[in-house]
């Protein structure tokens, strides 16, 4: 993608999500972009950020590691989105900012302990995995109470809120109600006393629908950088996230 095409798509997918708060009665500031630049090399992420891009999410964690420290000259905030194995939290709970995807408290307590004294806390949201769909990671509805007060209680880590990749409908409605499930299962969490400012839902495909119901967060990749490359076959150590490709 040239220069020019990507901050073409940049603002283009500023104005719909500024159309899509204000038909939401919020303000365009509410709703952050998150750019999902998993499988873009580096100088595709420097691009974004000259456009004045600052979030950025990846999900492989070996390719991330090696764009972080690229692009290391950057003042950006990293957040890691993909599925995320226990025995890899240690690099993740030094580098990033932000992890999207934590759905068990195994995952939240070897990241607390692994995030250095000196750091900021890590931010964290809980997914949740409202279709009960067996190839996607999160926690069940009835199970995320549970999760939410234990991780909230743990050291050197925030958590912000909720995370959720819901199956792809093809009607509107059914798509917004997915993400309104969310809300709600938000909504009933702060009345519980908890203390969540972000919910993470949205992607290319309809991150509209989740502003509708009040997203705050969305993470998009293709919309912003077009299809992803392939990813190379000798990254055997890189597992990351199955859930969306
Ligand atoms: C890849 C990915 C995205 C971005 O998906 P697009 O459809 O390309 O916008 C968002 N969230 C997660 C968790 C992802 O893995």
């Amino acid at each position: 993608m040239s220069p020019q095409n990507l901050s073409e798509h940049i603002r283009a997918v500023r104005a719909r999500m500024t159309r899509a708060a204000v038909q939401a009665g919020r303000s365009a500031q509410s709703v952050t972009l998150l750019a999902v630049s998993k499988a873009q090399p580096a100088p595709m992420v420097r691009a974004a950020a000259s456009c004045g891009l600052g979030d950025f999410g990846e999900s492989y964690l070996q390719e991330a590691l090696e764009k972080l420290a690229a692009l290391r000259d950057l003042p950006l905030t990293w957040h890691f989105v993909g599925r995320l194995q226990s025995n890899k939290t240690g690099p993740v709970a030094e580098s990033f900012a932000w992890v999207h995807a934590v759905d068990r408290l195994k995952l939240a307590e070897r990241l607390a302990a692994q995030r250095p004294a000196q750091a900021a806390p890590l931010n964290l949201c809980l997914q949740v995995n409202l279709a009960g769909e067996s190839s996607k990671g999160g926690v069940t509805p009835a199970e995320l109470p549970a999760l939410a007060a234990a991780v909230a209680s743990l050291p050197r880590i925030r958590l912000r809120g909720l995370m959720c990749i819901p199956p792809e409908e093809a009607d509107p409605e059914r798509q917004r109600a997915w993400f309104r499930q969310l809300r709600q299962l938000f909504v009933a969490l702060n009345e519980g006393g908890a203390r969540l400012d972000t919910l993470s839902m949205g992607m290319s495909g309809d991150f509209e629908a989740a502003i509708l119901e009040g997203a705050t967060l969305v993470r998009i990749g293709t919309a912003l950088f077009g299809p992803r490359p392939a990813r190379s076959a000798n990254r055997t150590g890189d597992t990351g996230s199955k859930d969306t490709g």
